[in-house]
Formats: C-alpha cells, structure tokens, sequence
C-alpha cells in the first residue's frame, strides 16, 4: 500500500469501529469491508468479525477472524475471539482449541475476562484525573516511540504553535530541521479532516501538508519486541513490532523534545499509555510506586507485575462493592482498602 492508500484504509477501518461503537452495525461492517478492499490488513478483519458477530452472522464472523489470524497468527486476541464464536455455534473442541491457543501465546488469557474487567474498573475510577501524565518506567525502551510507518500514519503530527517551539530548538543546538522533520502532502488525500487535526495542516514548502518527525534507522529487533505491553484494554499494539525504528527526537531513552516550547511533547504522543504505563501511573499517583521496582527487572516482568495490580487495585478498592455502595464516599474505607491493595502490590513486584 502506498502511504495514500494506508490512510484510507486507516480512515475506513476507524469509520467502522465508531460506527458500530455508535451502534450502526450496517454501514459499521460497510467501512471495514471497504478498509478491506483497500489493504488486507488483520485488524479491519478482526473488526470485521467482531461487527459481524454483533450482527449475529456468527459463521460469518469466523470467516473474518480466521482471515485475520492467517494474515497475524502471533495475536493471541484473535485466538481469543475465534474460541468465543465457536462456543456460540456449539463446537466446543474447536473453541478450547483456539482459547489454549491464545494461553500459549500469553498466559494472561486464562483470566482474559477478569483483566478486560478490571481495566474497565480503572478507566472509569482515573477518567479525567490525569493530565498529559508522564510514563514514569524509565527502564522500559519506550516502545510507545517505535513506529513500523511513517509516523503521520500513525497520527503522530507536529502543529504549528509546537513546529515554531522547534525551530527555536534547532537554531539554539545548531540542527537542521530538514533532518528531524518530514512532511506529507495533503492535497488529493480524502477525509483529510477526519485523519488530522486542522491545526496540523500548514503551508510548508508552498503546499498543504502535515509535518511530523522521521524515524531513525535501526529497527527495534526480535529480542526487544517479545516484551512489549499491551494497549489498555488489553490488545495487541498493532504498530509496534520487531521491524519498527524509533522516532528521530528519542534519544538516551527519553523524548528530547518534550518541554521544547513549555508544553508536554507532542499532543498525539502525550495522551497515549500504554496499560503497563497507565498502571504505574496510577501507581504514582497513589503514592504506591517505588523506584527500586525498576531496577534490574525485565520488561516481561514489569507488563505482568503491572496486570496483577491492575486485578488488586480494581477487585480490592475500585470495584469494591461495599465501597461504591458508599454515599457519600467513605473516604475512611477507601484508605483501608488502598492500604490493604499497598502490600499485596508490594509482593508483585
Ligand atoms: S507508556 Fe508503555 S510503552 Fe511507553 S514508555 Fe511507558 S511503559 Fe513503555
Ligand atoms: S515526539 Fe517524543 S514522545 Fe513523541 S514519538 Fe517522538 S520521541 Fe516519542
């Protein structure tokens, strides 16, 4: 695909989900199926299925995701998926087959539900509460900086008020910004308007375009990439993978131009987490995150370390039945609670 046809395609399978989010199954499965003609990607046909199973067109539904994991057979979600679909058409071997499939991949799947459950809990608990939060494990390789595309097919763009900040930033260091910064023709480029933010859209060069950093040359690699966490509903990061390089401003591990102009990175790279990050965050934000967890631990052990407090903060305090039966909030409670959830965390990590 070429980067026009990407965003598209991307443009379509993102029309889709929010359409069937929106509740309009019919033109939802229209735009993944579009998403589809234009690039043969696995996640518009796990988007596919799922609307196709909520549209009850359950044989259907496994068409799609079987397409999905030919075309990704390293996710376990669509494993996952598939054994649920094949419950509900009664063929129970082949349903534990694939669910034993996605244990195999990741053995948080034995618990799948309970996960999804608690991250659920905690989204709905921290809604609003933190603003542009910073990612406090420092020893994670910041995969959340590695892109496999462009990263304007990822929604990764630079506005003008954050390009002027950077411009200072070049001529202070003495840095050509021909070698951090791409830009992208808009002109031609359909739904322009649902893709990027209008105050991304700038003259450069002469022409409408949408600037955004270049990526560096080495790729993540396959040793790196079998840790990488999960999104926060527990899903596959779909643009992370072995073969993804890291952005041009990542630099000693961290983003060298976060403060550039007094504003927190880049709006798109701000606002993501990915759940490990969140949970740590939540973590911080309860005075519970201690340093020393960091040091000398994998990146396996910090995703899973960040799932098991993930099930204590959400059954233990969040999803406390007793306490959000409380009106008014019993803040005595709460503290009891977040001190009991505080040592079993403790022994996580
Ligand atoms: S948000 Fe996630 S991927 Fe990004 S640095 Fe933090 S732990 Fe790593
Ligand atoms: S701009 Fe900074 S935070 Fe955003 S991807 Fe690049 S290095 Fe990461």
């Amino acid at each position: 695909m070429t980067d026009a046809e990407k965003l598209a395609e991307k443009y379509c399978h993102s029309m889709g989900q929010l359409l069937v989010d929106e509740g309009d199954l019919e033109e939802g499965i229209v735009f993944f199926q579009k998403a589809i003609d234009i690039g043969d990607t696995p996640y518009a046909w796990y988007g596919l299925s799922r609307s196709l199973g909520m549209a009850e067109d359950t044989a259907g539904a496994v068409g799609a995701i079987s397409r999905a994991i030919k075309l990704a057979p390293g996710i376990p979600e669509y494993y996952y998926e598939r054994s649920r679909l094949l419950a509900h058409l009664g063929r129970d071997d082949l349903a534990d087959e694939d669910r034993n499939k996605a244990i195999g991949i990741d053995d948080n799947y034995r618990r799948i539900d309970t996960i999804k459950r608690a991250a659920g809990i905690l989204e709905e608990a921290f809604e609003g509460v933190f603003h542009k939060p910073s990612c406090p494990v420092r020893s994670c390789p910041a995969y959340c900086c590695h892109f496999k595309d462009r990263l304007v097919l990822h929604g990764v763009t630079i506005g003008a008020w954050k390009l002027n900040a950077l411009r200072a930033y070049f001529r202070e260091k003495g840095l050509d910004e021909r070698d951090f910064l791409e830009a992208f023709l808009v002109a031609g480029i359909e739904n322009t308007d649902s893709l990027f933010s209008p105050h991304d859209i700038m003259k450069y060069n002469g022409a409408a375009s949408v600037i955004f950093p270049r990526r560096k040359e080495h790729a993540l690699g396959a040793r790196l990439a079998r840790d990488i966490p999960k999104g926060r509903s527990y899903l596959s990061l779909m643009w992370i993978d072995d073969t993804a390089r890291p952005c041009c401003f990542f630099e000693d591990g961290r983003c060298s131009i976060y403060g550039a102009g007094g504003e927190p990175s880049l709006e798109s790279c701000s606002s993501f987490l990915c759940m490990t990050g969140f949970v740590f965050v939540v973590l911080e934000h309860l005075g519970m995150f201690k340093e020393e967890w960091l040091a000398g631990a994998s990146m396996a052990h910090l995703n899973q370390a960040a799932v098991e407090a993930l099930v204590i903060l959400a059954e233990d305090v969040y999803g406390n039945e007793e306490l959000r039966a409380c009106d008014p909030p019993d803040d005595d409670l709460k503290k009891k609670l977040i001190d009991r959830a505080e040592r079993k965390i403790s022994l996580v990590f």
